[in-house]
């Protein structure tokens, strides 16, 4: 009834914009990310000694000969120009003195639980959106009525942060999920953004930045819109979806969207963990011959492909690759290689999974269906701060 109160208030659709607006404006978004997360978890909790020095996560660098890429840097390593991705024997020549340790996954996600679980005290609703293994979104609308102001709020979670798991974090403000994200890079390690709730405030910040600042805009989307001449988010706020649709199509009013800050998604607490495993499967429309090799070794290059991109997506690389076999006569064989390096490379991938099908698959039996999955991830921590692309 208070709602049919409310309706009969608005008489024109001018007055139900504006309520809308306001009720969208009117949120606050935490967006919190550990800082140099990884290297952080050796420094801060495994070993203390290392505390300032420069570290570097990843496998063996054999002296310069080592394979595989980075996983996480310290900022000390960072000043040396070690990246998270880059090839360990690069980061062995960039800094030889570093110290290397290899990536103890079962130790992250413990760290990142103990994490989740600090958000969670601070959640409106207790309700987290874990973005990846160590940043994290959370709503404060109402628990922000407790302090001083937001950044108060954020200076005390980021205490108890350090308290409770002994990690550094950062912290982004704002009225919602993708302009938050965009400002935790703004200011790192341990840094807090602030961006305020009007109009202006989040078009005036977000206008300077450059479009690849937006969560989802990435490299070929980049790309694509500086042969455009356009740059900066500011230029795309000046757009309409016709000037942008040639360059950008259906993404157009995503796009249009997120460069001047709109984003009305609500916050949906997303569950604990992030994915384990990620898996295709193509079910033939008819069964396929033990000679039709080609068949099955585009079927798989076709699931590849898809994994691959969704583990880039992801920030994740695998080290498990498994390839199910499913006969005509529904008997079914999944069988499993795990690599030294983790990967989310296509090809690498597709090499795999074919010499897998190839080792295992009974070459006189029909196939019916296969499957590709990939697991026993790694997270890459790739978080590259906004001024390294200004
Ligand atoms: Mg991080």
């Amino acid at each position: 009834m208070r709602f049919n109160a409310l309706l009969s208030t608005i008489n024109d659709n001018k007055t139900l914009a504006f309520i809308i607006m306001g009720l969208t404006l009117s949120r606050w978004i935490m967006h919190i990310d550990m800082d140099a997360f990884f290297a952080s978890v050796e420094q801060f909790r495994n070993h203390p000694h290392l505390i300032d020095k420069p570290v570097c996560v990843g496998p063996d660098p054999k002296k310069g000969h080592g394979r595989g890429v980075v996983s996480a840097v310290s900022y000390e390593a960072r000043a040396f120009g070690i990246r998270s991705g880059m090839p360990i024997s690069k980061a062995y020549k960039l800094c030889p003195e570093a110290v290397f340790v290899s990536a103890d996954f079962q130790n992250y996600v413990k760290a990142s639980d103990e994490f989740m679980q600090v958000l969670r005290g601070f959640a409106d609703g207790g309700r987290v959106r874990r973005a990846s293994i160590d940043e994290a979104y959370i709503e404060v609308t109402t628990h922000v009525k407790n302090y001083e102001s937001p950044i108060k709020l954020a200076k005390k979670i980021q205490k108890v942060v350090k308290e409770k798991t002994a990690l550094p974090c950062s912290i982004g403000i704002a009225p919602n999920m993708t302009v938050a994200k965009v400002a935790t890079g703004m200011n790192k390690p341990m840094g807090i953004t602030f961006v305020g709730q009007s109009r202006e405030e989040i078009m005036n910040f977000l206008a300077p930045l450059p479009v690849i600042a937006l969560n989802g805009v990435g490299i070929k989307t980049t790309d694509r819109l500086r042969r455009a001449g356009i740059e900066t988010l500011g230029q795309i706020q000046k757009m309409t979806i016709v000037d942008l649709w040639p360059i950008m199509g259906r993404a157009s009013k995503w796009l249009l969207n997120r460069a001047r800050g709109i984003d009305e998604r609500p916050l949906i607490d997303n569950g604990p963990r992030v994915r384990k495993s990620i898996s295709k499967d193509i079910t033939f429309m008819q069964d396929i011959r033990p000679e039709q090799i080609n068949l099955l070794h585009h079927s798989i290059a076709k699931m590849c492909h898809r994994i691959a991109k969704k583990l880039q997506n992801n920030h994740l690389q695998a080290k498990t690759i498994t390839v199910k076999i499913r006969y005509a006569d529904y008997s079914t064989i999944q069988r499993s290689k795990t690599i030294n390096c983790a990967t989310h490379n296509r090809e690498t991938i597709y090499q795999n999974a074919v010499d897998i099908l190839e080792t295992h698959r009974n070459p006189s039996l029909p196939i019916r269906l296969l499957g590709v999955r990939v697991s026993n991830f790694v997270e890459l921590e790739i978080q590259p701060t906004i001024f390294e692309f200004i």
